[in-house]
Parts: structure tokens; C-alpha cells; sequence
């Protein structure tokens, strides 16, 4: 046994110091990225924010509102050929979508059959819940050796050594985060995980000595945190929980006490087992909640709610433009982040 002794941050254990900046207005601030992509060669622009490939977040009618701001939608697993079909502006959005799928071989075959249906689909998200076996990066290897020209996202992975290994096995963009999830539970169903920040900064670090991007996925509870993750040399940033709970996500809504919920549960929840795969194997876990998240109407007002908390984190510290975020970010380490005396 061994113990790290480095301390390694969540998001809560850091705030951006404060710079002198010449910039006059937030407005100013220029959150669009472009990006080349090792592998597939694309080139994407846009505001680098994802939403997450989990049910009420990963939908369509939300990949068509975060479009218009040019975010990208990974769509659930969920999405094949005929859910795709009847969706009348796939072509408007394609450039800002991403499939995802597992690895069992049936989600080779459902990937196979909507990239002939819909060749121009730009991105493939292969999403486990622990990218650390070999199984895993042979499967990225043999997506890579069918797909040259498509963009894949493979995770999600912690650290750097694995973050190399997905790469040179074919991933233009790791998928960073195991624990940190709203309504995800491994860390107290397997005692495992890894602070978010600093598996952003370190994972980060790694890809992009190889020419590869990274997304930071979950953790984030509020505006703040989405730039601490840019900050920390994330490329995007995945949200679940923040993008949960509105119209967009066709969630039914519930009413309670005269307030208005919507279910927003985890992938790996015993919810998520039922409604997809029949249930749960006896000898896996559930590793996700479900809650009740607060209605919040439409997706657009947090969307706006977001970028105006990153573009003012921006001038905070001087960055005119998203791209210069994280050199111009010095971290402090605080005991407190939030005055908490009227939120309860
Ligand atoms: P959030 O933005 O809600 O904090 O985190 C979203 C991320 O949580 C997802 O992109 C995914 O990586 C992770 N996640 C979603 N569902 C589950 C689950 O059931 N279990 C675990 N361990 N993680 C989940």
C-alpha cells in the first residue's frame, strides 16, 4: 500500500485570483474556441461547453438550443437510427452533436448503422464508467481503425498515464472525471476517485503535450465552477446537473407542494438500469441517484446565466477571450468559497 501525499483540489477548494486588466467590458470577452483535432483532422468552433450524454440532458430538443450558441449535445446512448430519423433538424446541428455508445459489440453495430444513415455526424463519444481496462482502449483503437475521419471523445480516466494511453490508442479528446458527478455515487459505492480540478490540470497537461484535447466532466455546481475548469486547462467542459430540469430535455414534470420538479437521475442509477437494460446484473451496483431537480423553464436563460459567469470571470483576471483563460489563472486556495448564512 502507498499513500499520495500531494494535495490534489476539487473546484470548492479553489478561486481565481484577481488581476489588473485593461479590459473595459464583459462584453468584450470572446468565449468562442477553435479547434483542430489530432486525429480526424476536423476543425470545430464554437463556445466549448457539452452537455452530457445522460437522459433529460443528452436529447435532442436541448442539442438544438445549445446549437444556436454553437455547444455541443452528446446525445444518450439511446439515440439510433429511428429516434435520429424523425428529428427534422439533425442537419442544421450536426456540426454540434456527438453519438455516444458503450462497448459492448451491440453498440458497434447501432454506431455502424446511424454513421451510414447519417455519415455527416462528426462526433463519437465512447463513454464507460471506468476507462482504465485494456478491453477499453483496444475497443478506442478499432473505432479509430473504421472511423479515421471522425472525432473520438473516450473516457472518462483521471490521470495522465491513462489519458496517454487513450490517445495513442485513437481518442482526439479524453474524457476526464470519475467520482465527481450530481448523482453519481462510485465514490461512496467504491471508495474511488480523483479531485476534479486537479484531474483536470493534470490530464490536460498530458493530452495537450500530445496534440490532444481534453472535456472536463461533472463536478460543476455553478457558473464559477465551469470557468475553474477552463482555468485548470480543460478544452470543454461537460455539464449534467446544471443543464437538468428543463423544457428541453422532455423530462416529465412533477408538482409538489406548488413547486414544479423533474426527475434527473444517474446513468448507472437503478432508474437508468430499468428503463434501458432490463434491470441491473446481480453482480454490479447501482452507481447513481435520481433526485428531483428544480422546473426551470427554458434552457436558454442558464445558458445565458453560464456564459455571463464565465465572461465575467474573464475580466477578473484579465483573459479577453476564453483561449487566454488559463494563463491568466493563478488559483488561491481558500478553507470557504461561499457565504452560505441565507442560502438555507
Ligand atoms: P454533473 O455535471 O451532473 O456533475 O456530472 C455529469 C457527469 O456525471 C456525466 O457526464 C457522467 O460522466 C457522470 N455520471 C452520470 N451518471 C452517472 C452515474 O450514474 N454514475 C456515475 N458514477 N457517474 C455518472
Amino acid at each position: 500500500m502507498r499513500i499520495e501525499e500531494d494535495i490534489k483540489l476539487d473546484y470548492s477548494d479553489v478561486l481565481f485570483r484577481p488581476k489588473r486588466s485593461t479590459l473595459s467590458s464583459r462584453k468584450d470577452v470572446d468565449l468562442r474556441r477553435t479547434y483542430k483535432f489530432k486525429y480526424s483532422k476536423n476543425e470545430w468552433s464554437g463556445i466549448p461547453i457539452v452537455a452530457a450524454n445522460m437522459d433529460g440532458v443528452g436529447e435532442l430538443g436541448v442539442a438544438e438550443s445549445l446549437s444556436e450558441f454553437e455547444m455541443i449535445t452528446c446525445l444518450t446512448k439511446q439515440h439510433d437510427v429511428k429516434k435520429l430519423e424523425k428529428f427534422k433538424n439533425l442537419k442544421k446541428i450536426y456540426k454540434n452533436i456527438s453519438l455516444s455508445i458503450g462497448i459492448k459489440k451491440e453498440d458497434f453495430d447501432r454506431l455502424d448503422k446511424v454513421l451510414k444513415e447519417f455519415s455527416f455526424i462528426k462526433f463519437i463519444c465512447v463513454d464507460v464508467a471506468n476507462g482504465y481496462s485494456e478491453h477499453f482502449s483496444a475497443f478506442i483503437k478499432s473505432v479509430r481503425d473504421k472511423y479515421p475521419t471522425k472525432t473520438i471523445i473516450a473516457g472518462n480516466v483521471v490521470t495522465a498515464d491513462m489519458t496517454q494511453e487513450l490517445v495513442l490508442s485513437g481518442a482526439d479528446i479524453v474524457k476526464v472525471g470519475i467520482g465527481p458527478g450530481s448523482v453519481c455515487t462510485t465514490r461512496i459505492q467504491t471508495g474511488v476517485g480523483y479531485p476534479q480540478l486537479s484531474a483536470v490540470m493534470e490530464c490536460a497537461d498530458a493530452a495537450h503535450g500530445l496534440g490532444a484535447h481534453i472535456i472536463a466532466d461533472g463536478g460543476c455546481t455553478c457558473p464559477g465552477d465551469v470557468a475553474k475548469g477552463f482555468g485548470g486547462g480543460a478544452d470543454f467542459v461537460m455539464l449534467g446537473g446544471m443543464f437538468a430540469g428543463h423544457d428541453e430535455g422532455k423530462g416529465k414534470i412533477i408538482k409538489n407542494n406548488g413547486s414544479k420538479y423533474i426527475e434527473f437521475y444517474g446513468s448507472s442509477s437503478d432508474i437508468a438500469n430499468k428503463k434501458h437494460y432490463g434491470g441491473l446484473s446481480t453482480y454490479r451496483s447501482s452507481e447513481g441517484r435520481t433526485v428531483r431537480v428544480k422546473y426551470r423553464g427554458k434552457i436558454k436563460d442558464t445558458i445565458l446565466n453560464i456564459l455571463g459567469g464565465i465572461r465575467s470571470s474573464c475580466t477578473y483576471v484579465g483573459a479577453p477571450s476564453l483561449k487566454q483563460l488559463s494563463k491568466c489563472t493563478t488559483f488561491v486556495r481558500v478553507s470557504n468559497q461561499f457565504n452560505e448564512t441565507f442560502t438555507k
